[in-house]
Order: C-alpha cells, then sequence, then structure tokens
C-alpha cells in the first residue's frame, strides 16, 4: 500500500527525533523542537508515542537558570529489541540486538544450508527454541532482521537467488506469519553496510563502500547516507566483477570473477595447495605459517588482488570511506598497510590522499548486527 504524503512526513520526524536521541541520549521538546524545526505540538506528539513504547523515559529535571525547568527525555537502548539472524551456507547465528545496534545475547547453530529446501521450518524452529532460551517477554520484540549472502527483495520477503546457495525463490512470509513478528531479509553485504551507516551517521561520512569478505565477495553501497540496492537489488555483486579475464572459472558461469581470488574460500584454497592441512583462517594466520615464505608470497598476492577490485570500485563510486568486513578483519595487519598502498595509490586524475580503507571494528559481525538495526526500520533510516 502506498504511504500518504502525511504518512511519509511521520515516518520521516518520527526518525529525524530518533537519530537526535540516539546522538544526543538526553534532550527536552524544545531542543528537538528547534534542533528539527517542528513545532512544539508536533514535537509532544512524537514524544507521547515514544513514552508510550518505553523508547524514552522522563528523567531528572535539566538544569535552568530561573522559573520553570523543563523536562528532559532519556533514550532506553533497550526498551525495544529485534532477533537478527545471519545464515550462511554451513551455520546460522541468531542474536538479540538492542536500538544502539549492540548484541545482547548470540548464539550459533552449524548446519549445511547450502541446499537445504527446509530452511524455512529450521529457521522457525530455531528463532522459537532462541526466544524461550532468552526468556524475553515477546512485547520487548520489535522485529526480525534476516541477513543472507543472495539476491533478495525485502517488499516481496523473497530470497531470489542464493548467489552461493543452490536455493532460489524461497519466501519467508511463512516465517513473519508462524513467529507474528514483521520480518525483514536483506542481503549480507547489504547488512553490513547498514551497519556502518548505523555507526557512522552524524560523522559527516556519507558516501560508503563496504566490502564484506566471507565465502564470497559483497559490496554494501551507501550513497548519501542511504543504501543502494539497484534495479532489481542486484547492485554490489562485486565478487563477480573480472578480475583475470579468461582466469578460473566460477559457479557464477564466467571467469576470473574477483571472489575467486579474493574471498576467505579462495584464499584457504591457495593457501590449501602449499599447506594441506590448513583449512580455515586460524590456520593460516597461526604462527608456524605467518614466519614462512610462502606465506609472504601468498599475501601479497591475495593483497595486490584486493587492491584491483577495490581501485575499481573506488572509481566508480568515490566513496569517503572503504569499510573491510568479515573474518579477515581479525588479521588485518599483515594486509593493512600494503593494500592501501596499492588501492590508495594516487594516480594523475585521481587524487587519494583524503582516502582511508578500514577494517570493520565489527569484524565478522558486521551483517549479523546491521540485520538487526534493519528489522528497526520504521525507527531508522538507511
Ligand atoms: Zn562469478
Amino acid at each position: 500500500m502506498k504511504k500518504t504524503y502525511q504518512e511519509k512526513e511521520k515516518e520521516k520526524n518520527l526518525k529525524l527525533i530518533m537519530s537526535v536521541l540516539k546522538k544526543k541520549r538526553k534532550v527536552t521538546k524544545l531542543e528537538l523542537s528547534k534542533k528539527l524545526n517542528l513545532s512544539i505540538p508536533t514535537v509532544t506528539k512524537f514524544i507521547n508515542k515514544l513514552l508510550n513504547l518505553g523508547i524514552v523515559f522522563e528523567a531528572e529535571l535539566s538544569e535552568s537558570s530561573g522559573g520553570r525547568r523543563p523536562l528532559v527525555f532519556e533514550f532506553v537502548p533497550d526498551s525495544l529489541l529485534s532477533i537478527s539472524i545471519k545464515l550462511e551456507l554451513n551455520y546460522l547465528q541468531i542474536a538479540l540486538i538492542n536500538l544502539d545496534g549492540n548484541i545482547i545475547k548470540r548464539k550459533t547453530i552449524n548446519k549445511n544450508f547450502i541446499e537445504n529446501k527446509d530452511i524455512i521450518k529450521i529457521l522457525i524452529q530455531e528463532i522459537k527454541i532462541f526466544i524461550f532460551e532468552i526468556g524475553i517477554l515477546k512485547e520487548k520484540l520489535y522485529g526480525i532482521g534476516i541477513s543472507i549472502p543472495g539476491i533478495v527483495s525485502d517488499n516481496e520477503l523473497l530470497l531470489k537467488v542464493g548467489t552461493n546457495f543452490k536455493l532460489r525463490d524461497i519466501n519467508f512470509e511463512v516465517l513473519q506469519n508462524e513467529l507474528n513478528l514483521r520480518v525483514h531479509i536483506e542481503n549480507e553485504a547489504n547488512c553490513a553496510a547498514i551497519a556502518e551507516l548505523f555507526k557512522n551517521k552524524n560523522k559527516n561520512i556519507s558516501n560508503i563502500l563496504v566490502i564484506s569478505i566471507g565465502t564470497g565477495i559483497g559490496a554494501g553501497i551507501i550513497i548519501d547516507n542511504r543504501l543502494y540496492r539497484g534495479q532489481e537489488y542486484r547492485a554490489g555483486e562485486a565478487g563477480h566483477i573480472t578480475l583475470y579475464p579468461h582466469g578460473n572459472k566460477c559457479n557464477c558461469g564466467n571467469e576470473g570473477c574477483w571472489e575467486l581470488y579474493c574471498s576467505d574460500t579462495a584464499l584457504i584454497k591457495q593457501f590449501k595447495n602449499v599447506f594441506p592441512d590448513i583449512n580455515s583462517l586460524k590456520d593460516i594466520f597461526s604462527n608456524k605459517i605467518t614466519c614462512t615464505k610462502e606465506f609472504q608470497e601468498l599475501i601479497k598476492t591475495f593483497t595486490s588482488n584486493m587492491a584491483i577490485g577495490i581501485r575499481d570500485l573506488m572509481l566508480i563510486f568515490d566513496p569517503n570511506k572503504i569499510i573491510i568486513s568479515g573474518d579477515i578483519c581479525n588479521y588485518s595487519k599483515y594486509i593493512k598497510s600494503d593494500l592501501e598502498l596499492l588501492a590508495l595509490k594516487t594516480t594523475n586524475f585521481y587524487d587519494t590522499s583524503n582516502k582511508k580503507i578500514e577494517f570493520s571494528s565489527y569484524k565478522s559481525d558486521a551483517n549479523l548486527i546491521g540485520a538487526g538495526i534493519l528489522a528497526f526500520s520504521d525507527f531508522f533510516s538507511f
């Protein structure tokens, strides 16, 4: 159903108020009114709504130079919580997220989902168990956000193509009805980008490129503080840009795709060819491997391949900031300086002196956190 102009304005104002609250933590009606150019009666309506939801409470009276002291409203980040799901090929993470985007509780379930047609049934069951185990009141749960490596349409609650899953056209509506909670689904790199945007808001950073590295590579694109999803929700499938024409064969049907050289899966494979016992990033970055000559060479090639992809994306999007998320962030010290040197090399017409490459402080949790924030999309814009 299309929203009316009034409904859109209301939604916009609520989100503006939430953004001020989140930053300042305590506000008076007058402060909100002045800052957002809204009338006191309008601010009062919104504050009453937030009081009803428990998102703010009347705190102690603020200092005043004389006369009646105004009421102060304080933000309560734990007043509403969301359930966040990170769905990966061989595991599932469930977490409880608050309005600050902090993880309150979490658990991991190892299961193979690559071709699992029972995916919705399993999710319903695991979410019910999680809610029971944490013993949370259903009233405190605002919704569910799900991060998926694939092409998704949140409006239709549809996983269209699981790029590395062998799953297509999975509908999440059953899950929403069964659990009686509003469900949002989103591509995993987009979820990571939402988490970074949420953290970086109000810092004058409005164009962010998030490179999410996992079993594949995805990019979350933030333009002017909004997530760019593309015409058919396919924006940011950066793992499949061509790095080497006629290179390795990819399961997308093309050859030489970026993620065949720079995903976790690819890196593990490259090391396994030399060190057969290696099965994880943790194995790669263990003391006995990092001291070898082969390690230096393989990481050098990986970093250089990474830099080529990042440079290409920078030329297209010209972001303020490039953020890398994923498990690789735990080992950034082996990559960061070379990557910056190669990816941020200034050319004749592209000055990169004010560009930055960051490794996410959320590490491999960015998409899990972003999914939880997505469930609060009535309160925040992205
Ligand atoms: Zn490909």
